[in-house]
């Protein structure tokens, strides 16, 4: 960064500090953001005026809420929800619902603000927002889980709608429990229309979302490689996370020829030094789906346990970190680069800490951000409000073929962005360049919607 923008960006950053205290990942976010696209706004005098970034940098709303729920015993549960609508300039408010213990208003304003860059990137009309509650599905049963939903949806539907703000899934939140938040709404508004994304098939889901992240995760990384005359083929990729994104990815990557040679969970690491089976990623699945433990694996899957352990440090060529914000920090990002890893893409939104990121950007590693790498589960989502508006459903191939060409595209715009970035070197800087688009995109509607 020159020495004016990062003037720039400290002036910013110091109103914006100030009015957010203790918002440690939002204040994070914000300032990647500003880092890449200060100068810009400086250079635009009509962004300039229009204040933009600071703009950006406020969410449209935050909604709160009270959620009440009878558990099994018949005692009264209480928890909090939440609905950040952070901008509606390119599209409909869009984006996930998290279910956790750890889900705060000031998680979910950074990531409402990440997902409206992201969505911008899709080439969608897709604006972003990001809600959820802190209630644990982990520590409930299957109808307390639905009782909770149902109880949820009861106060959320005041606040969307198909052309309004359109929820999906997001950690904890999966197809069952979309299925339980569509039918509270359905039952409320005596309507059946696409008012969340995630739904299964037979109730209007799209072909593919629940991959859509995983695959179009690999869809990115193989336009990466392509761009650096490599090839996905042989390559040896370490993935965290055990979850949606990371299963799908694993098994796209497996798919293209690709030797998956990890994945991980809270309790540990799962080491598979020749590669990942089909037959070992199906009895993770099965186990998951019991909600049994991974620390056992059959001999002849060819997987080793490690209590505790994280796959950063495994001889690499590719990491996909596809767990979850800041898991990656600066001692795993140093063993990740002494591992000889060439190519970094986040399956997870923001999993790298400030100072994570910073090694691997001063490294010659190429790294895509999540708002581009995991752009693909909001692109399916985008399809499949399209199929619920217009009551033609796509088939698998049709879904698979679109978020390929949606993957691609998004490189490309990322890659032509990079081209127009003179104080950069031949080498495609993706985060800067991801965050320029994104801000051109959005700022592009901001003039055009004036203010208000
Ligand atoms: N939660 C996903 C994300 O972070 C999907 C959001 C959506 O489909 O609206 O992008």
């Amino acid at each position: 960064m020159t020495d004016r923008s990062e003037v720039l960006t400290e002036t910013f950053m110091a109103e914006i500090r100030e009015k957010n205290p203790g918002e440690d990942l939002f204040l994070q976010a914000v300032e990647e953001i500003a880092r890449d696209v200060i100068t810009v706004e400086k250079a635009n005098a009509d962004y300039a005026a229009a204040k933009i970034l600071a703009r950006l940098a406020e969410p449209d709303r935050m909604i709160q809420f009270r959620i009440t729920w009878p558990d099994d015993a018949g005692n009264v549960q209480i928890n909090r929800g939440w609905r950040v609508q952070h901008s509606n300039a390119v599209g409909p408010y869009k984006g996930g619902l998290r279910f956790a213990s750890t889900v705060t208003p000031s998680v979910l304003k950074f990531l409402g603000f990440e997902q409206t860059f992201k969505n911008a990137l899709t080439g969608l009309n897709l604006g972003g927002a990001k809600g959820g509650s802190d209630f644990e599905p982990k520590d409930h049963t299957e109808r307390e889980i639905m009782r909770f939903c149902h109880a949820f949806m009861a106060e959320l539907q005041y606040h969307i709608g198909p052309s309004r703000d359109i929820p999906a899934g997001d950690i904890g939140v999966g197809t069952r429990e979309i299925g339980h938040l569509f039918s509270a709404w359905k039952k409320h508004n005596l309507d059946f229309a696409g008012v969340i994304t995630g739904k299964s098939l037979c109730i209007g889901g799209s072909q593919l979302r629940v991959e859509a992240t995983g695959y179009g995760l690999i869809y990115f990384l193989c336009a990466m490689l392509d761009a650096a005359g490599e090839d996905v083929q042989g390559k040896r990729i370490v993935i965290s996370g055990m979850g949606n994104v990371a299963m799908h990815a694993a098994r796209k990557a497996c798919a293209l020829g690709a030797r998956v040679v990890s994945l991980s969970d809270t309790s540990g690491l799962l080491e598979a030094p020749d590669g990942m089976t089909n037959a070992a990623l199906d009895w993770i699945e099965a186990r998951k789906a019991m909600k049994e433990t991974i620390s056992e694996p059959p001999k002849d899957l060819g997987l080793k346990y490690h209590p505790g352990g994280t796959p950063w440090g495994i001889e690499c060529d590719v990491a996909l970190p596809c767990a979850t914000q800041n898991e990656v920090g600066e001692g795993d990002a140093r063993a990740i680069v002494a591992a000889g890893c060439g190519f970094l893409a986040e399956g997870a939104n923001m999993p790298l800490t400030s100072d994570a990121q910073k090694l691997v950007r001063d490294s010659s590693m190429r790294y895509a951000p999540g708002k581009i790498a995991n752009a693909g589960g909001v692109a399916v989502s985008g399809l499949e409000m399209s199929q619920n508006a217009t009551f033609r459903p796509l088939s698998a191939s049709e879904v698979d073929d679109t978020l390929r060409d949606i993957m691609v595209r998004v490189h490309k715009t990322v890659r032509d962005e990079a081209a127009t970035d003179q104080t950069r070197g031949p080498g495609i800087d993706y985060r800067r360049a991801a965050n320029r688009a994104a801000y051109r995109r959005v700022a592009e509607a901001l003039l055009d919607h004036g203010v208000l």
